[in-house]
């Protein structure tokens, strides 16, 4: 047996990066949650090669501080909570510290980022958890993110990568789902030169359905607005005749963030199923605002799972509005008011 060691930094922050950054599309959801943390109501993300030679994401939010730039590539270096007790309201899509440090650690890095206050902003290299350099820039403000060659250190994680087209439409349903989950940010995508999609951040859902989804889906929605003072639900839900074969058109978010929720899918599925046939998928695009204290979001690395504190409760209010909207909606049909 080898003497037992404590792991170096770097070692470290490579093996630790494996729960964060899986693929490109970790990084994109990562870097995005940051611009909106950031304030931003505008973000860019350009990708080449399915994000594996390169992903830039900028944003007009609030910049980073030039001492503070290379802090924020820390491991465990955050903004956001300062206590754990802080998790009980936190309201910033991040908190971990772990997304900069992560992608640091597997990728080539360059920031550039100015505040407000600031005359010049700063340009920052990191590779391999390595800082390269940092320098002052001229720069508008908010901040731009260049991630180049993925994995480039880490070969047998680079094998498990698919190919550019398949990761490029990870990176695409990713964007897709943040800006359903923040009508009140433009979001624009451009992968390989071409825009694939562009919000106007007009706060309005249904014209971002619309730009993802299309007419069909745009034209057979049922909008919901419901829930109790801890639970508020908004959006829509799509009608029985827009059913889908599978469950990938199934979005919904808490508090600005996509989750994966066993209660909350069968909830909905459960609603809907009267109404619909054998293997039939609902579409839905609906965002809970949920009461900070009856969630713990802090169950999962890349925050896709979270626990809610009464179980049956959510089943329950995530039922009763959704099969609300679903009857409401047959007995206008029914007698001949809808259209
Ligand atoms: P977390 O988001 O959990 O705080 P990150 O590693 O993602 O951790 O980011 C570390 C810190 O860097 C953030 O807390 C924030 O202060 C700063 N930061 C990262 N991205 C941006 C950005 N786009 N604009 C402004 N500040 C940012
Ligand atoms: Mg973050």
């Amino acid at each position: 047996m080898r003497e037992i060691a404590v792991l170096d930094e770097q070692t470290i922050d490579k093996i630790a990066a494996g729960e964060v950054i899986e693929r490109p599309a970790s990084i994109v959801k990562e870097l995005v949650e940051n611009a909106i943390d950031a304030g931003a109501n505008a973000v860019t993300v350009e990708i080449k090669d399915g994000g594996i030679s390169l992903i830039r994401i900028t944003d007009n939010g609030s910049g980073i501080e030039a001492k503070q730039v290379p802090v924020a590539f820390w491991r465990h270096a955050t903004s956001k909570i300062r206590k754990a007790d802080d998790l009980l309201d936190v309201t910033s899509l991040g908190f971990r510290g772990e997304a900069l440090s992560s992608i640091a650690a597997v990728c080539q890095v360059e920031l550039i980022t100015k505040t407000a206050d600031s005359l010049t902003g700063v340009r920052y290299l990191i590779e391999g958890g390595k800082e390269k350099s940092l320098e002052e820039i001229g720069a508008p403000d908010g901040t731009t993110f260049l991630v180049r060659n993925i994995f480039y250190n880490t070969p047998a994680r680079k094998k498990f990568l698919k190919t550019a087209q398949t990761e490029a439409g990870y990176i695409s349903d990713m964007v897709e789902r943040i800006a359903l989950s923040h009508p009140e940010v433009s979001f624009k995508f451009i992968a390989n030169n071409q825009t694939k999609l562009h919000t106007s951040g007009n706060h309005q859902l249904k014209d971002i359905i619309y730009h993802i989804y299309g007419r069909d889906i745009a034209a057979n929605l049922i909008e919901i607005s419901a829930g109790t003072d801890s639970v508020r639900i908004n959006g829509f839900i799509g009608k029985p005749v827009i059913s889908r074969g599978n469950r990938n058109y199934e979005n919904y978010f808490v508090n600005g963030r996509y989750i994966r929720s066993n209660i909350i899918a069968k909830a909905i599925e459960d609603a809907y199923h009267t109404f619909m046939m054998k293997h039939k998928y609902p579409f839905t695009v609906l965002n809970f605002t949920i009461d900070g204290k009856l969630l713990d979001v802090n169950v999962h690395p890349a925050k896709l799972e979270l626990r809610f504190a009464e179980n049956e409760e959510m089943y329950r209010i995530v039922y009763e509005a959704v099969r609300n909207a679903l009857t409401h909606r047959e007995m206008i049909v029914q007698v001949g008011i809808g259209k």
